[in-house]
């Protein structure tokens, strides 16, 4: 039976990406391995991996143990092939990186945003940016953001932190700049990330709980991003924490983010008399008991939030981020504390919560990871990496 040539294509397209991916996973292979794990026939598996060897995608990497035959020679993703861009847009900052496929920096950029940052600065900020780190073979660009993104329409739809709303920001950034584009929720990216090359890798269902300006969380489930149905998953921060309180930035009475965010941590500096929270930071650590408490009251209502998300989705771990990680010896205690106490045992107890490992480069990473998971991904009929 002859094959139609656009499946022929699509084929071809699976094939290498099928044997791309499994390198890039559980490499270095033989060929014999990946004919078992593909299932491809000898010939067509001999003619992808020649053809991803002369592109350089795939190298050799030397022999593996001998079976007792011919030591078979093994086969290896090669990270150097090229690399992706990734961008973090700030409330006040541009940060940008080049990363190569085994999502290690390789350059770094950064430029000042006005305070709230305006839309089509911002797109010639990352335009400029991404001219300066386009050296070599690069795969794409990946920008995150705060907010509510829609990854599949690709359009900022709500951002309080900057201030956006209804920002077809990809399709800006495709008038400006001649690379494929991805948008991503920022704390979608730094999960992906952490997922790929950092405290995530040995979960399958973890979610990734950042702490700062904002609170957020990225979900895994069974190894894969959970955006939910509109792109709007994960917005734990907006969960309803006191409905008599005050109005959180999202306009909602009581958030979770007004009591434990740094919202929560400027305030109560104020009320002791610092000037801001490295200065309660401090003093907190410096024996101030008062200015202790703070963090871990802040410690305590970020567990209840955690435990609300750790009884419904039952995850192996929390993975925490965000730049308020350098209060975590202040904070984290409570925060264990109150999430292994109040979580039902069934899911708190092999529960392991444990700090991001690529911490604010996380963010840089993720964005990156984006366009390369585009370029290399398996292609499904839903179309979204
Ligand atoms: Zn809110």
């Amino acid at each position: 039976m002859s094959v139609p040539k656009g499946n022929q294509t699509f084929l071809r397209k699976y094939n290498r990406r099928l044997l791309v991916n499994l390198l890039e996973t559980e490499g270095p292979l033989s060929r014999s391995e990946l004919a078992r794990r593909t299932g491809l026939s000898p010939s067509v598996l001999t003619r992808r991996v020649q053809s991803l060897l002369r592109e350089g995608v795939v190298r050799e990497a030397g022999k593996a143990a001998s079976s007792g035959g011919r030591r078979p020679t093994l086969l290896s993703f090669n990270p150097d092939y090229a690399g992706a861009i990734g961008v973090k847009i700030e409330r006040t900052r541009l940060l940008a990186a080049r990363v190569d496929l085994g999502g290690r920096i390789t350059a770094r950029d950064a430029a000042q945003l006005d305070d709230p940052p305006d839309v089509s600065a911002t797109v010639a900020g990352i335009r400029a940016a991404v001219d300066r780190l386009a050296t070599g073979r690069v795969l794409g660009v990946g920008v995150c953001v705060s907010g509510h993104v829609d990854a599949k329409r690709r359009i900022d739809l709500y951002s309080p932190i900057l201030g956006w709303r209804d920002i077809p920001l990809a399709e800006l950034l495709e008038r400006a700049i001649d690379l494929p584009i991805h948008v991503e929720n920022d704390v979608n990216a730094l999960s992906l990330a952490e997922h790929a090359y950092g405290a995530g890798r040995r979960f399958a269902h973890f979610v990734c709980l950042t702490v700062g300006e904002g609170i957020g969380a990225g979900i895994v489930l069974n190894g894969t991003l959970y955006r939910g149905a509109f792109g709007a998953a994960g917005e734990i921060g907006h969960t309803t924490f006191d409905p008599s309180g005050p109005a959180c930035r999202c306009g909602e009475p009581g958030c979770l983010e007004v009591y434990a965010s740094d919202r929560f941590l400027e305030a109560e500096a104020t009320r002791l008399g610092y000037r801001g929270i490295p200065d309660l930071m401090r003093a907190a650590r410096e024996a101030d008991g008062e200015a202790h408490e703070v963090f871990v009251r802040m410690g305590r209502t970020l567990g209840l939030g955690a435990k609300n998300v750790v009884n419904l989705l039952n995850p192996e771990a929390i993975v925490l981020g965000g730049e308020r990680m350098d209060a975590s010896d202040l904070f984290l205690p409570a925060f264990q504390e109150t999430v292994r106490r109040h979580a039902f045992p069934q899911a708190a107890t092999h529960l392991e919560i444990i700090p991001s490992e690529l911490g604010p480069d996380g963010f840089l990473i993720g964005g990156a990871r984006l366009a390369t998971r585009s370029a290399f991904s398996v292609p499904s009929a839903g179309g979204q990496p």
